[in-house]
C-alpha cells in the first residue's frame, strides 16, 4: 500500500518516549495558527512511498523502541497507518500516534488503528496554550492517552513513563 509521506525521521528523540521512527504523514485540513509543520498540509504534497519501504527500514534499526505516526493529520490515511501500526506491533514495538481529534470526536474508522497504538496525542495544537515545557506536545489542551488502559478502564487514563 502507498503512503504520502512529508518526511520521515528514521531516529527520532522527540516524537515520544525512546527512540523512535517517526513517520510524518502529509496532508491536514485543520490550519492550526502557529503550526509547525505548514508544508504538510496540502493533501497532494509530500511524496508516496510504499508502506513496505519504511517497514524495512524500522526493520532494520534494533535500537528502535517503535514508531510514531504524526504529521499532517495520520487519520487522514488511516488505512495504511494500521498497516505500518499493525506489523510494527508485530515486531514488539510500541506506536505512538499523533492527531488533531480529540480522543472523543475520533471517527469510527479510526478504530482499527487504535487496536495498534499504545499511545494517542490527542487535539489540535492552539497557540494560546503553547508551553514549551510540555513534553511530546505542543499545546496544554493536548493528552498524552494510554489508549490500552484507556479501554481497558472506559476513562481517559494518561500514559506515564514506566
Ligand atoms: S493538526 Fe497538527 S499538522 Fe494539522 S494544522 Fe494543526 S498542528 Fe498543524
Amino acid at each position: 500500500m502507498q503512503i504520502r509521506i512529508a518526511g520521515l525521521v528514521p531516529e527520532s528523540f522527540v516524537d515520544g518516549d525512546g527512540i523512535r521512527f517517526a513517520i510524518f504523514m502529509q496532508g491536514c485540513r485543520r490550519n492550526c495558527a502557529g503550526c509547525h509543520n505548514p508544508e504538510t498540509h496540502a493533501l497532494d504534497g509530500g511524496r508516496l512511498i510504499d508502506t513496505e519501504e519504511i517497514l524495512a527500514a524500522v526493520k532494520k534499526n534494533p535500537l528502535l523502541d517503535g514508531i510514531t505516526l504524526t504529521g499532517g493529520e495520520p487519520l487522514l490515511q488511516v488505512d495504511a497507518a494500521n498497516e505500518i501500526a499493525r506489523v510494527v506491533k508485530s515486531l514488539g514495538l510500541s506506536v505512538w500516534c499523533y492527531t488533531g481529534y480529540t480522543f472523543e470526536e475520533l471517527p469510527t474508522s479510526a478504530q482499527p488503528l487504535l487496536e495498534n497504538v499504545d499511545v494517542l496525542i490527542d487535539g489540535e495544537f492552539i497557540e494560546r496554550l503553547r508551553d514549551l515545557e510540555l513534553q511530546f506536545r505542543g499545546s496544554s489542551n493536548q493528552r498524552i492517552i494510554d489508549i490500552k488502559k484507556t479501554r481497558e478502564q472506559n476513562r481517559i487514563v494518561l500514559w506515564e513513563v514506566e
